[in-house]
C-alpha cells in the first residue's frame, strides 16, 4: 500500500506559544517501500508517524493509504488506528509483563475476536526466531528478544503499513547491528510497506531504500541512500550524512580564462568539469565548498597551490586515522592511513575536484 502525505502540517498549542512541528510535507512513499524519516531530535519525525499511526490529528493537509483518505481536517475525515490497519513499534518494547512470549504476541489477535490464534502466533514467532521463547515472562528475556517480541506482535495480525520509531535505540551495539539486518530480512519477506523514525545516520543509510531528511519540521531532501550521500543538496545534507562528516569549507568561486576556480583561505581548485553548471550561478560569488574527509590527500610539500595548515589532533579509527588539520580556512577532517605525520606537522591538502561539492553560501541556503 503506498502513502501519501499532502502539505500536511501539525501545529501544537502549549503554554508557551504555538509550535510548528511540521511546516508543510508533500511526500509519497511507494509500496513496498522501506522509507526512512531521518534528522535531528525534534525536527518532526515522531510527528509525522504518528499522525501515520492515527495517534495525531493533523492541523492541514492530508494523508492518504492508497487511494483511502486517513486524514483531513478540511474534510472533516479522520480514521482511528484500528480502522487503519497499521502496527507500530516504539523505542519502549511496551510488553505486558504478566503474559507470557506467547500471550504477549496473540494479544491483538485476541482483542480482534479472531478465530485463528496458534497458527499466526507459531508462524510470526519462528519468523522472528523467537519460537523457543513462547513460554517465557518478558523479565526472563534479553533486550533484543523483548523487541523481537514487540516486533512480532506488530506484525501476527498482517498490517497494511508497518511503523517503527527508532526500535532499536535502547539496545547495545552489537545487538542494534544485528536486529538491523533482521529488519531488513523481515521486511523484504513481507514486502510490508514501512516508515522507521531513526536520528541515526549509520542506521538510515544501511536500511533504507529511499530516506526524507527533515529539519525544524520540514522536508530537506528525499532520496536514495546514494542520493543523499554523494548528492547532497544542502551543506546540512552533506554534514548530516557520512561519519565523520563531510567538510564545508567558506569559499570563492571566479574565472581564469577558461576555467572556474574555487580560492579558499591560500588554496584553489579548478572546478571540476561536471560542476561547470554550478557557473551560473556561483561565479563571483562566495558559496561553500563541501568534501569529504576521504577525498582529500596531505602531502608535506606542494608545488600546486593548496590549502595548508597544522595538524592538531589525531584520532585512530581502526583501519584509518581521522586527522583534524587547522587551516585558515577553518578546521578541516581530513581520513588516511598514512602513518607517518605527526602531531604539529604542517600539511598541505589536496581536494579531489570530482568530488568536490559547491553550494549557495547565503543564508537560508543551508
Ligand atoms: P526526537 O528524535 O527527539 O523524538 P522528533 O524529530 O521525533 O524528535 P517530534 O517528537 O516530532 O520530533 O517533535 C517535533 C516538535 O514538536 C518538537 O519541537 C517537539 O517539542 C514538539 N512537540 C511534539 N509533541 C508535542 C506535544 N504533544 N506538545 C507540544 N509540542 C510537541
Amino acid at each position: 500500500m503506498n502513502v501519501t502525505f499532502r502539505r500536511l502540517q501539525k501545529t501544537f498549542y502549549t503554554l508557551r506559544g504555538k509550535v510548528e512541528a511540521l511546516k508543510s510535507i508533500d511526500l509519497e512513499i511507494g509500496q513496498g517501500e522501506f522509507f526512512i524519516l531521518l534528522g535531528p531530535s525534534g525536527c518532526g519525525k515522531s510527528t509525522t508517524l504518528n499522525l501515520t499511526a492515527g495517534l495525531e490529528r493533523p492541523t492541514a493537509g492530508e494523508i492518504r493509504f492508497a487511494d483511502r483518505i486517513v486524514s483531513s481536517p478540511e474534510r472533516k475525515i479522520f480514521l482511528s488506528p484500528k480502522e487503519r490497519n497499521v502496527a507500530m513499534v516504539f523505542q519502549s518494547y511496551a510488553l505486558y509483563p504478566h503474559l507470557n512470549v506467547f500471550e504477549n504476541i496473540a494479544f491483538p489477535l485476541r482483542i480482534a475476536r479472531e478465530r485463528e490464534i496458534d497458527e499466526p502466533v507459531r508462524n510470526t514467532a519462528d519468523m522472528l526466531g523467537i519460537d523457543d521463547l513462547l513460554e517465557r515472562k518478558p523479565a526472563e528475556l534479553s533486550g533484543g528478544q523483548r523487541q523481537r517480541v514487540a516486533i512480532a506482535r506488530a506484525l501476527v495480525r498482517n498490517p497494511d503499513l508497518f511503523l517503527l520509531d527508532e526500535p532499536l535505540s535502547n539496545l547495545d551495539a552489537q545487538l542494534r547491528t544485528n536486529m538491523r539486518s533482521e529488519i531488513k530480512r523481515l521486511q523484504r519477506d513481507t514486502g510490508i510497506t514501512t516508515i522507521y523514525v531513526t536520528h541515526d545516520q549509520t542506521e538510515a543509510m544501511t536500511l533504507g531504500d529511499r530516506i526524507g531528511l527533515f529539519r525544524d519540521g520540514s522536508l530537506v531532501q528525499v532520496g536514495t541512500p546514494d542520493d543523499l550521500y554523494n548528492r547532497p543538496q544542502t551543506p546540512f545534507a552533506a554534514t548530516f550524512i557520512g561519519s565523520p562528516p563531510m567538510n564545508v569549507i567558506p569559499s570563492e568561486i571566479n574565472k581564469e580564462g577558461d576555467a572556474a576556480v574555487i580560492t579558499y583561505a591560500d588554496g584553489k581548485s579548478e572546478l571540476p568539469k561536471d560542476k561547470a553548471w554550478m557557473l551560473e550561478r556561483l561565479v563571483d560569488r562566495k558559496a561553500l565548498m563541501g568534501i569529504r574527509p576521504e577525498h582529500i590527500s596531505m602531502v608535506t610539500t606542494s608545488e600546486s597551490i593548496s590549502l595548508a595548515g597544522n595538524i592538531e589532533t589525531i584520532e585512530p579509527l581502526g583501519r584509518e586515522l581521522l586527522y583534524h588539520v587547522r587551516t585558515g580556512a577553518g578546521n578541516v577532517l581530513v581520513l588516511s592511513s598514512d602513518e607517518e605525520l605527526r602531531l604539529g606537522d604542517t600539511v598541505h591538502l589536496l581536494f579531489d575536484s570530482s568530488h568536490i561539492h559547491l553550494f549557495p553560501s547565503e543564508p537560508g541556503a543551508n
